[in-house]
């Protein structure tokens, strides 16, 4: 019997009463059975809802089964905060889609923890949204250049798309018009943020907007990634 700790970030049914889970580890993603845990009887009901971070024990080599867990946060103040619920779902979505890609799933785990502590905690929440996934780009070796063009290296005149991967030059740039230098500005800085320092940033409505956008549009574009969550964000949001 092993012992893992991770998150579980979605479910299907398996035959008559039994699941499957997909859970988000320092390993990366796991699949693990848990046996009528579709019962009322179940004394797994609450350790199988999506959004919670559990240990577990398990057997098993190619799917694992399931023996006994504990719930270590059920991210309450997330799931009764139908806007703040969405938005992880988003970041959730992204991970399960992106669970096969080589990265450091071990920084990752720790990273999403905090993020997750941080939009569970924290009024101005959105921030830590951008942040995820800003810096998963970075992981996914797709990050937006900040800095200078991307591909001659010049730092004048520079217009932020996302066609270009972040900043073109002049002569490089393919895209008619870019982002307001304002959010890039943000995203910079949240790009660059570490933790372990506070972030004074609060950006305004519409800033937070043309960063949705944007960070919509480069995960089409350049990951051919859309969520279903972000459909029922748009809902919610307006946009
Ligand atoms: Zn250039």
């Amino acid at each position: 019997m092993e012992a893992f700790e991770g998150l579980i970030l979605k479910q299907i049914n398996f035959k008559e009463s039994s699941k499957i889970l997909y859970i988000y580890t320092e390993k990366g993603q796991m699949s693990l059975l848990v046996h009528g845990a579709k019962k009322l009887s179940s004394p797994f009901l609450n350790l199988t809802q999506n959004l919670t971070l559990i240990k577990f024990y398990a057997t098993g080599k190619a799917l694992k089964t399931l023996t006994d867990g504990e719930i270590l946060t059920d991210y309450r103040k997330i799931k009764t905060d139908l806007e703040k619920f969405t938005y992880v779902q988003h970041l959730m979505e992204i991970i399960n889609y992106f669970s096969e890609s080589e990265y450091d799933h071990q920084k990752l785990y720790t990273f999403l923890k905090k993020i997750l502590s941080h939009i569970e905690n924290e009024t101005h929440y959105i921030r830590y949204v951008y942040m995820f996934e800003l810096k998963y780009l970075y992981l996914l070796g797709v990050a937006p250049n900040f800095n200078v063009c991307s591909a001659c290296g010049v730092t004048d005149n520079l217009q932020f798309a996302v066609k270009d991967g972040g900043y073109a030059c002049k002569i490089h740039a393919t895209a008619n018009s870019g982002v307001s230098h304002a959010s890039v500005a943000v995203m910079k800085q949240i790009y660059y943020h570490d933790l372990k320092t506070v972030l004074d940033l609060k950006p305004d409505p519409d800033i937070r907007r043309e960063i949705r956008l944007f960070l919509d549009e480069y995960y089409l574009y350049h990951l051919n990634f859309t969520s279903k969550s972000r459909t029922i964000l748009s809902g919610l949001l307006g946009y």
